[in-house]
């Protein structure tokens, strides 16, 4: 199919859609310079991800883990929402899209306008931590200086918990309740776009399988060929800013 079809064909299920549901992975982040962790090259294949029982257990993988996360932080504060984000937030405004499920760690979303309480995020976020233990909320600006004047991983004030980013590690339990808000979303929509995802990650892969057998429309935007092009009613293999904003009609 010629792009410009592509581009129309997905302007037509949307306006067709009672009820959209849009499922993100790092490939709409990496248009706004944010690293794919997972992708070949990516930083896991440089630097091993810290497992969460190594984190709970050792203050050396604490430290390890704080020192990258300081590292890291100049380009997490400095993406800024692209046209992909901005196509999305406007069919939440519109209504077409009810929910956001997304595998991403940056805030992006919600940065873009869209609410929180439309965000679903299941492997967590990295914009903010919290106590392992009572659940405080910290920011990650606010724990830097004692971090650097000691260089230990920090506590929490109130009741001396593991202080972790909000995101879920490699060893930790997905978010029950992330996980059964994003089932109800799929299960509710009769349009299911994901984009930027390689559809590689299981359990959060399982969503558009489970909308397509569920009688849902199947939209695979991404630069690559994913593992589920073969279940999609439509894939476009193109830039993810360039083939929302057009088909949504957003610079
Ligand atoms: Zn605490």
């Amino acid at each position: 199919m010629q792009s410009d079809q592509e581009v129309e064909e997905l302007r037509r299920l949307i306006e067709r859609a009672r009820r959209a549901v849009v499922f993100t992975g790092a490939g709409i982040s990496t248009e706004s310079g944010i690293p794919d962790f997972r992708s070949p090259g990516g930083i896991w294949t440089k630097q091993a991800p810290i497992d969460f029982q190594d984190f709970v257990s050792s203050e050396d993988a604490r430290r390890l883990s704080w020192r990258r996360r300081f590292a890291s932080d100049p380009v997490m504060r400095n993406a800024e929402p692209n046209r992909g984000h901005r196509a999305v937030a406007t069919l939440v405004r519109r209504g077409k899209v009810a929910s956001i499920i997304t595998q991403n760690i940056d805030g992006l979303h919600q940065a873009s306008g869209v609410p929180a309480e439309q965000v679903i995020e299941l492997h967590g976020n990295t914009t903010f931590a919290h106590c392992l233990t009572c659940g405080q909320r910290y920011e990650i600006e606010a724990l830097r200086p004692a971090f650097e004047r000691d260089g230990t991983a920090p506590r929490c004030t109130w009741c001396d918990g593991l202080v972790k980013t909000a995101t879920i590690s490699f060893g930790q339990q997905m978010p029950a309740e992330a996980m059964r808000r994003a089932e109800i979303e799929t299960l509710a929509a009769d349009l299911f776009i994901t984009v930027g995802s390689s559809l590689v990650v299981y359990p959060a892969a399982g969503f558009p399988e489970l909308a397509k057998h569920n009688g849902a429309t199947l939209v695979i935007v991404n630069r690559d060929p994913t593992g589920l092009d073969a279940l999609a009613d439509l894939v476009v293999n193109r830039l993810i800013g360039d083939t929302l904003g057009a088909a949504v009609g957003v610079n």
